[in-house]
């Protein structure tokens, strides 16, 4: 056997971190999906990370993803605020929309769904802080909203995503955003990034966004 790759073992290494944190939870491993974050890394990498195992992979910017993907196996989740005029080249190449944040957005995707006759997964976006330079629709309208895009997407719809304030304690955050799912009967929560993995699994989260632990430090301001 050759010697694995530097993302292969780093993989290894957050498998086994994911498998802890569940069981410590009580939860089975294998319902955490691990989404690749491989923003400012080259496809090489990508495909590197596919032959280790991933195969569910996140980028946060539509005109890079579309640099790489798609990709024969791969599953691309859009998880970066998105621009309305990107919303139908994210359609086309997505198979989730992890960042719905607004009306306008949603009748973007919508159109474009419609002309395409194909619509991805969508999970909308809990600016869970309220803070004000991040996206994500606010806690007071999340539930108007979130109910909204049920109406319009029906089992498009699975779930929330939320990036918590990064100088605060992730937990509460991420329970509030597991509550939130839990009102609403969503499966999905998209929470969870290198540093607060662990955290999110305790409170439920079911998909964990990791790109520095996997692919190493960041080329370019991501
Ligand atoms: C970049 C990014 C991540 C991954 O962050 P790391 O700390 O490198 O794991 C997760 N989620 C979103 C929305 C991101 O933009």
């Amino acid at each position: 056997m050759p010697n694995p790759s530097p993302i292969a073992q780093n993989l290894e290494t957050i498998r086994a971190r994911i498998a802890a944190a569940a069981r410590a939870a009580g939860r089975n491993p294998s319902d955490i999906i691990l989404v690749a974050v491989s923003k400012t890394h080259p496809k090489a990498a990508v495909l590197e990370a596919m032959a280790a195992g991933a195969f569910v992979f996140g980028e946060n910017r539509v005109q890079e993803a579309a640099e790489k993907f798609p990709i024969a196996g791969a599953s691309l989740r859009i998880i970066g605020g998105l621009q309305t005029n990107k919303a139908e080249q994210a359609v086309r190449l997505a198979d989730s929309i992890d960042s719905l944040d607004r009306p306008r957005l949603a009748d973007a995707i919508a159109k474009a769904a419609d002309a395409m006759g194909k619509l991805p997964e969508l999970l909308v976006q809990v600016n869970i802080g309220d803070e004000p330079q991040k996206s994500g629709i606010p806690v007071a309208e999340a539930d108007a909203f979130i109910r909204a895009m049920r109406a319009r997407f029906g089992e498009a719809l699975k779930g929330l995503m939320c990036i918590p304030p990064e100088a605060e304690d992730p937990a509460p955050h991420f329970r509030k955003l597991a509550a939130m799912a839990d009102i609403h009967g969503l499966a999905v929560r998209s929470m969870g990034m290198s540093a607060d993995y662990a955290a999110a699994i305790a409170a439920g989260a079911t998909h964990i966004r990791i790109g520095s632990a996997l692919f190493g430090h960041r080329r370019l301001p991501g």
